[in-house]
């Protein structure tokens, strides 16, 4: 199938963020059996920052990551760079859940992105880390009324009628905003993950890709780790940052489920016409519905336009043609369009798509294996790049047997419930998706499903 728009035809089939000269050179596989204290598996954000702070809380220890494919190729580098404080997908989420903590959790999110802001001034990271803050638009009446009750949640935030937000940054689709000013950092997201694998080589981790991890042993008191092509690592510790791959610990398996997130990526705009968007604060913005879009400009003044569909595959598969999806690329360039008329003309540059891990909690989980021999993190749904740091310290705590205000949180000590197996979790997710299209088109209204759903602490609500 073909894309039908014509403002994509000639746009890549690969994340833009990936797709640049400045994409390092492979590094070396791992051709020889290894011996660490700790081996990390997995080269995106959660197995990097893994390897990084494991180093810095003891830089003896002896650290290597395996990546299966390439560094920060799967959601790290394809993400759209927004960085949340938010360790819980949202306040409105945790709220819900862990109502008791969310005090705690709110500070202990702002300390991990502040964190992060640190560290890679710290290992002189270019990933175009800024923080201009978030506006949220209304584009329905009903949805004005929500908004109010966001910031209601949200200490500092701004409450734009429609002129306001109109001079921010103009569409005529919009009726009001909500501009967060600090809960949210922008980031080039594949360079963040390059130059967090940079931080962790300068701290002697050794990387090596193209090593794709089959399974793990006991071995005395630690693991062995199984490449596909042969060596082994002992390693002592295990830390995994799977993400939304089958996880070696098989258990783990069950609590999530590949969904695909899309994304598109237009040509630079040029000076008239990002005048005529105006848009000079330069912060992310997101919409309300449960079907959300989120887009942002970078740092040459494209626009990154992703969200809206979430699409799930029978049978949890992750497959590379998965990555490419006609009809949500029209739908979504269809939608930018509406959004600003204004840029009619503009192409774009790249189309994809990726998989999120979801759990039914939508933020992350914790699990020890083999006699706490090997730790993850998982669960991330659609908000980990900034939550995968303090992921990163909560399996360093379980490895290490620390007892910390992270490791006693609800948050982290609770599963989510797992999904039932085929068919049930594809006719599940599917009468979900087409449960939340209809509540949009329904002022919000949430149909029989989703309110039982929300009575099992299972509803989504963006
Ligand atoms: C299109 C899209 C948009 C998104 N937008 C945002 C956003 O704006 N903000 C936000 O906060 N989040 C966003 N996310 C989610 C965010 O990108 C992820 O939560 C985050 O990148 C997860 O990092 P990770 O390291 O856990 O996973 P990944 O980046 O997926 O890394 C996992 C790595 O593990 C490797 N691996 C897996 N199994 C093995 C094995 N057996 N052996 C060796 N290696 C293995 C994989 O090859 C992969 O490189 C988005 C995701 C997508 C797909």
């Amino acid at each position: 199938m073909t894309v039908d728009h014509e403002a994509l035809r000639d746009a890549a089939r690969t994340p833009y963020w990936l797709d640049r000269p400045d994409r390092p050179a492979s590094r070396p596989p791992l051709d020889a059996h290894a011996v660490a204290d700790l081996c990390v598996v997995g080269g995106g954000y959660s197995g990097l920052w893994t390897a990084i702070l494991a180093k810095e809380r003891d830089p003896s220890r002896d650290v290597v990551l395996l990546e299966g494919s390439r560094i920060g190729w799967a959601a790290s580098g394809r993400n759209g760079g927004f960085c949340a404080a938010s360790l819980t997908h949202g306040h409105a989420n945790g709220l819900e859940r862990w109502p008791d903590e969310i005090d705690v959790l709110g500070r202990l999110g702002r300390e991990n992105l502040d964190a992060i802001e640190k560290a890679l001034t710290r290992y002189a990271v270019d990933a175009d880390f800024e923080r201009p803050g978030t506006i949220t638009v209304a584009t329905e009446p009903h949805q004005v009324e929500w908004l109010r009750e966001l910031q209601g949640e949200a200490p500092g935030s701004t409450f734009l009628d429609r002129d306001a937000m109109r001079a921010e940054v103009d569409s005529p689709t919009y009726i009001a905003g909500l501009v967060e000013p600090d809960d949210t950092a922008l980031v080039d997201p594949a360079r963040l993950a390059w130059g967090l694998a940079d931080a962790a080589e300068s701290l002697g981790v050794r990387i090596h890709e193209h090593a794709h991890v089959t399974g793990l042993a006991r071995h005395g008191a630690g693991l062995d780790v199984r490449t596909a092509d042969g060596p082994v690592v002992r390693a002592g510790r295990v830390a995994l940052g799977t993400n939304a791959f089958a996880s070696p610990v098989r258990r783990a398996r069950l609590y999530t489920v590949p969904v695909y997130d899309y994304a598109l990526m237009t040509e630079p705009l040029t000076a008239a016409q990002l005048d005529s968007v105006g848009w000079r604060g330069r912060q992310g913005l997101d919409d309300m519905t449960n079907q959300f879009h989120y887009y942002r400009l970078t740092s040459d003044n494209r626009i990154l336009w992703g969200g809206y569909d979430a699409i799930y595959h029978f049978g949890r598969q992750v497959r590379p043609s998965y990555d490419q999806r006609p009809q949500t690329f029209d739908l979504l360039a269809r939608q930018f369009f509406e959004t600003f008329p204004q840029l009619d003309g503009l192409r774009f540059s790249h189309r994809w798509g990726g998989a999120i891990d979801t759990c039914t909690s939508f933020c992350a989980f914790y699990g020890r294996a083999y006699g706490g021999r090997a730790a993850y993190a998982l669960g991330f749904t659609g908000l980990g790049v900034g939550a995968t740091r303090f992921g990163a310290d909560v399996v360093l705590d379980l490895l290490d047997g620390v007892d910390s205000e992270r490791t006693r949180l609800r948050m982290v000590r609770e599963k989510p419930l797992p999904f039932p197996p085929e068919p049930f979790a594809w006719a599940g997710i599917e009468l979900t998706r087409r449960s939340l299209a209809a509540a949009d088109r329904h002022r919000g209204r949430r149909n029989a499903w989703l309110r039982t759903l929300d009575r099992f602490g299972l509803g989504f609500d963006s």
